[in-house]
């Protein structure tokens, strides 16, 4: 069983002998997925001079976490493949940054799964996949922002990182915790926000560039979603909302727009555990997000169980290969039958 000041060694050793490598992240990325991507990046860039490093995700990231350093750099896989197998043909390394399993990544992955090119894995989700070579994952982290922080102060005994790079961070840690208060596990986290505070990070700007930046499709598609489509089950203490491609395009619908949504019925004091089950842009899937409050009900579990996903204990998602409608009549049978 490695230690953390092992895992760091043999990390150091990586930097120490690698030309080139690309940083990965999940499928539809979220603010710690393009936020700790990019502020690893930017450190890689400034601690290893000698060493390229690219970013790709497998598709576009939502608009509002345009404005990231670096960001306007980095790879979307969908728009730009043969770039990117090119450059991943001569990487010596590639870091796998907020997922754990390379099914995450759809086809990038497969691309990856060809090359049998070393892979670091920087994650905090349950039950890491055995494909990688080297493995910081690590659960009581509140966001991969966190641990991303943590290695960069374990490598260089201080935290060496530009503003940009502070502020890519915090976006990480206030995305996955809702403004922290959720999922926040040590106090430490707060000493880090702290710390990248003095790094030079404004709070409210960030919070502002994050949080205020709907369109108004995107608001009228919520008030849409609270309104007209959220069904509750009381004895449940459950709720779903369901959105269909027609709904979407009603809506000019754009990657990001339904980012969040799923945790507003967990505002309903009675609500425990939410849903949003959106129908996939070729009709193909419905992609299930889940949320639950408290410390009894384990989306984690469920996303497993139902819908060939995972997660956290109290964020998860998954796929769910069929129709709306069975899909909508398969969950409401979960909750009679589970809950
Ligand atoms: P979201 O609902 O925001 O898409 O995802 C919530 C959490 O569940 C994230 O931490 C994400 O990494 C995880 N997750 C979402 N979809 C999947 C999936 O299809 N498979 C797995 N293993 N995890 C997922
Ligand atoms: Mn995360």
């Amino acid at each position: 069983m490695l230690t953390w000041t092992d895992n760091i060694k043999a990390l150091q050793d990586m930097l120490g002998n690698a030309r080139r490598a690309l940083v990965v992240s999940h499928m539809n990325p979220d603010g710690d997925a393009v936020g700790a991507s990019m502020a690893w990046w930017s450190y890689l860039r400034s601690a290893c001079p000698s060493m390229e490093v690219r970013v790709a995700f497998p598709n576009k990231f939502p608009e509002f976490l345009g404005w990231i350093e670096g960001a306007e750099q980095a790879i979307a896989y969908t728009d730009k493949k043969e770039a990117t197998l090119e450059y991943l043909k001569d990487c010596d390394l590639v870091f796998c940054l907020d997922f754990n399993d390379l099914s995450r990544l759809d086809t990038l992955g497969e691309a990856l799964s060809a090359h049998s090119v070393p892979r670091v894995l920087i994650d905090h989700h349950l039950q890491p996949a055995k494909e990688f070579d080297l493995v910081f994952s690590d659960v009581s982290m509140s966001s991969t922002a966190e641990l991303v922080y943590r290695i960069v102060l374990a490598l260089d005994g201080k935290p060496l990182l530009s503003k940009g790079a502070a502020e890519a961070l915090y976006v990480g840690l206030i995305t996955d915790t809702g403004s922290f208060s959720f999922g926040v596990k040590t106090p430490e986290t707060f000493r880090i926000a702290a710390d990248l505070m003095e790094l030079g990070v404004d709070k409210d700007e960030v919070a502002s560039k994050v949080y205020d930046s709907y369109s108004e499709k995107r608001m009228r598609l919520l008030g849409y979603c609270l309104h007209s489509k959220m069904r509750v089950f009381p004895k449940q203490k459950a709720a779903y909302i369901s959105l269909s491609r027609e709904e979407l395009d009603k809506f000019c619908f754009q990657p990001g727009d339904t980012e969040g949504f799923v945790n507003f019925p967990l505002s309903i004091k009675k609500v425990a555990l939410s849903a949003l089950l959106t129908e996939s842009q070729d009709k193909t899937h419905i992609r299930v997000s889940l949320r639950s409050k408290g410390k009894t009900i384990s989306v984690n579990e469920l996303a497993r169980k139902y819908f060939n996903g995972g997660g956290h204990f109290n964020a998860s998602g998954g796929k769910y290969f069929d129709s709306l409608k069975n899909c909508e009549a398969y969950f409401e049978n979960i909750l009679k039958t589970d809950f």
